[in-house]
């Protein structure tokens, strides 16, 4: 199952007050694929979403919507008959004429908490929203027939504080938002608590994936920068030893030489742990400094 049809299902089963009942109901009517005289249907492949939409247009207005299953394994609704039509249309305040469907905000209840806006969102999102999972992207949009339809649910959005842009795709006007915060908004907003958290919680554990991800990449730089200094000394020793012999060296330069020799990718610490006596990195650090003097005094002759 999607993320998406996750959300949706979960939304499906909200259990709202009746006012926030009725404009989610007029949210899937209004977003749904038409409510005009000629035609109120839905078409949608979720089962939760065509259920919820049927049982809420039959609880509200008493006009029971018909049911099938296309071959697509798609949910068609329609209300088959122009009376049924007219009884719904006119539940929600329209005719089925208007020139150009907009949003009838007396559907909704003015509250404090904007419950019934919400519920709208809720509404719209069922039929033409869609949720990315949010493991592999934040992505949350709205896919709206109509322009002036987009334009006021565009208005709701703003309203509740939820940030948005607005697209022209194909013969759509589509309304999303990509950043994580807001997806986490929209889902809360919208009332799907479950998923709320499920978002919240991959965020988290992004947030902490990236820290780690920073701290190897600054350990592992730290690392090839000793790797590197260690061939150097490697590089360094072989020079000199082209032209004196270990056995010629001082005892201390030559256990430091043949340490490192053998230890090519060690660090200076680990290198002077080695060492008979033990020795600091700093010690470790001045002896190769006399070792690259050596050298250089063998390059002059
Ligand atoms: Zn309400």
């Amino acid at each position: 199952m999607s993320f998406s049809s996750d959300v949706k299902k979960e939304l499906s089963q909200n259990i709202s007050s009746a006012c926030c009942y009725k404009a989610e109901a007029f949210g899937m009517l209004l977003f749904g694929r038409s409510f005009s005289l000629s035609e109120i249907s839905l078409m949608t492949e979720f089962q939760s979403v065509a259920e919820h939409y049927c049982t809420s247009i039959r609880d509200l207005t008493g006009v029971t919507p018909n049911m099938t299953c296309t071959n697509a394994g798609n949910y068609k609704i329609l209300i088959p008959t122009r009376a049924e039509r007219i009884k719904v249309l006119e539940y929600f305040g329209y005719t089925g004429k208007e020139l150009s469907l907009r949003i009838n905000l007396s559907n909704l209840e003015q509250s404090n908490n904007d419950c019934c806006s919400r519920a709208l969102l809720r509404g719209a999102f069922l039929v033409c929203g869609s949720v990315t999972d949010p493991n592999k992207e934040y992505h949350i949009e709205f896919n709206v027939q109509k322009a002036k339809l987009c334009s006021d649910l565009m208005q709701i959005i703003d309203d509740l504080g939820l940030k948005a842009k607005k697209i022209i795709r194909g013969n759509s006007y589509v309304i999303y938002s990509k950043d994580a915060e807001s997806v986490e908004d929209y889902i809360g907003t919208m009332g799907a608590n479950h998923a709320f958290m499920e978002v919240m919680q991959t965020r988290a554990m992004k947030d902490i994936k990236n820290q780690i991800n920073r701290r190897t990449n600054f350990e592992s730089a730290n690392m090839s920068r000793s790797i590197e200094a260690g061939l150097k000394q490697v590089a360094l020793i072989e020079e000199i030893l082209q032209k004196i012999k270990l056995d010629d060296m001082t005892t201390d330069l030559s256990e430091l030489c043949s340490l490192r020799l053998e230890n090519p990718d060690i660090s200076l610490d680990e290198l002077g742990k080695l060492m008979n006596p033990e020795l600091s990195r700093s010690a470790v650090s001045r002896r190769f400094k006399k070792l690259e003097k050596i050298a250089a005094e063998l390059k002059s002759k």
